[in-house]
C-alpha cells in the first residue's frame, strides 16, 4: 500500500470520523500521479495519444484552425491540462507548426500538480519553452486555446446514495479490522441536489463532481472573458444519469477503489450534460459532445493513417493501423470517449463539430 497516501486516508478518518469520496480520491490521486510516468505498456493504463501519434496530431490541426478562427491572436495561451507525458503537446506542436505564425504565437503553458510528471514533460517538450502551474487560474489570462484529454475524469467525484431514510453523502470509514469500507452519511447542512431522485431506487448512486464543475466554470469564463476555445476528452456520458462509475485500474487490471490508494489509477465518467449546463451558465458556446471516432474521422485520421504507415515494413503499418482502430472503434475508445468544445460565442463553427450545435436556450 502506498504507505503516504494510506496514513493521509487513516489520519483523516481517525479526525472526522469518515471522509467523503472525493476527499479520499483527491488524497489517493495526489500520491499516485505523484509516482511519476505511470502510462503506457508497462504501466497501469494507456491512454489516446500514448496509442497513436495521430491522435496529437490532428488535434495540433484543429488548434492551428481554432487559431485562425480566433483571427490569428499574437501572442495566444496553449494551455493543457494533466498533460500526463507531454506527449499530446509534443505532437500538437509538431502538427500546427505547419501553419505559419502558430508556433512563434503560442506561449505553452501545462497546469500539472505532479512534480515527476512535470520532469517527464519536460524532456518531452525540451525544444519548447514551456510554463507549469498548479491551477488553472495561475495561468495569465488572454486568447487561448486550452487542452483536456483525460484530466477531468481524474478530478474526485463526491458520490450520494439513495437510502431508506432519503439521499446520503456516501462516505468510506476504517472498520475495527482496518479495512477501508464505504458507509453512509445523510446531509446535515446543504440539500444534495440529485437531479434524478424521483425514479431512483434505494441503494443508487449518484456521482457529481464540484472539482469537474470548478473547472468547467473557470475554463468557460476565461474564454468568454478573454476569447478561445477548450477542448476536452473523455470518457463519458452525455446527460446526467444514475450509477456508479469510480473505478481504480492497475497494471491495466481493475482493481478495488478501497484497496490500494495511491496505487491505482482512480476515475470517474464525465457528466457532460452538466459540463455543458455549467459552460453555458458561464456564457460560452457549447460544441458537442460527439463521439471521439467520429470527431476523429471528421478530422481525416484515415488519410493521417495512410501517410503514417507509407513506406513502412508491413509490421510498422499493421501497428499504425491497429493503434488507429483502436481510437476510434466503437469496442475501443471510439464510443465511450467523447469530445466537446466550449467556445468564445462568435466560434460557432469548430473543425469536427459539424451540426452539432444545439440551439441555444440558456442552462
Ligand atoms: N492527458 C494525459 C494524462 C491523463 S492522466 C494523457 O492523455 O495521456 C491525468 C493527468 O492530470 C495527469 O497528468 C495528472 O497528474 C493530472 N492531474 C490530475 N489531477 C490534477 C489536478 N487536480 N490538477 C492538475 N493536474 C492534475
Amino acid at each position: 500500500m502506498n504507505s503516504h497516501a494510506s496514513a493521509q486516508i487513516r489520519a483523516h478518518i481517525a479526525r472526522d470520523g469518515h471522509i467523503t469520496v472525493a476527499d479520499y480520491m483527491d488524497l489517493a490521486a495526489a500520491a499516485y500521479y505523484a509516482r511519476g510516468d505511470v502510462f503506457g505498456r508497462g504501466g497501469d493504463f494507456i491512454t489516446a495519444p500514448e496509442i497513436s501519434q495521430a491522435f496529437g496530431e490532428l488535434i495540433g490541426l484543429w488548434c492551428a484552425v481554432t487559431w485562425q478562427q480566433m483571427g490569428r491572436p499574437a501572442p495566444f495561451k496553449l494551455i493543457e491540462c494533466g498533460p500526463g507525458r507531454g506527449t499530446l503537446m509534443a505532437d500538437v506542436l509538431r502538427a500546427a507548426k505547419m501553419v505559419a505564425g502558430f508556433l512563434p504565437a503560442a506561449e505553452i503553458h501545462l497546469v500539472e500538480r505532479s512534480r515527476a510528471l512535470r520532469d517527464k514533460q519536460r524532456t518531452t517538450l525540451k525544444d519548447h519553452s514551456v510554463t507549469w502551474h498548479d491551477d488553472l487560474d495561475a495561468v495569465p489570462h488572454g486568447p487561448q486555446i486550452i487542452l483536456a484529454n483525460e484530466f477531468l475524469d481524474a478530478l474526485p467525484v463526491r458520490q450520494f446514495q439513495r437510502t431508506p431514510n432519503g439521499w446520503s453523502e456516501r462516505v468510506i470509514t476504517a472498520d475495527p479490522t482496518q479495512a477501508l469500507t464505504f458507509s453512509t452519511m445523510l446531509a446535515d447542512n446543504a440539500p444534495i441536489p440529485i437531479p434524478l431522485a424521483v425514479t431512483a431506487e434505494i441503494g443508487a448512486i449518484f456521482e457529481r463532481s464540484d472539482a469537474v464543475t470548478a473547472a468547467v466554470a473557470a475554463m468557460s469564463q476565461r474564454i468568454t472573458a478573454h476569447g478561445g476555445a477548450a477542448l476536452l476528452i473523455d470518457y463519458g456520458h452525455t446527460a446526467s444519469a444514475l450509477g456508479e462509475t469510480l473505478q481504480a485500474v492497475k497494471s491495466h487490471q481493475y482493481t478495488e477503489v478501497l484497496a490500494t490508494p495511491g496505487e491505482a489509477d482512480l476515475t470517474a465518467h464525465v457528466d457532460f450534460g452538466h459540463v455543458k449546463t455549467t459552460a453555458r451558465a458561464a456564457g460560452a458556446l457549447v460544441h458537442g459532445p460527439v463521439e471521439q471516432g467520429l470527431w476523429l474521422k471528421r478530422l481525416g485520421i484515415g488519410v493521417r493513417q495512410v501517410q503514417l504507415a507509407k513506406d513502412k515494413p508491413p509490421e510498422a503499418a499493421r501497428a499504425i493501423e491497429q493503434g488507429v482502430r483502436r481510437l476510434i472503434e466503437p469496442h475501443g475508445l471510439g464510443m465511450l470517449f467523447k469530445v466537446m468544445a466550449l467556445a468564445h460565442p462568435t466560434l460557432k463553427d469548430l473543425e469536427g463539430f459539424e451540426g452539432k450545435i444545439e440551439f441555444q436556450s440558456g442552462p
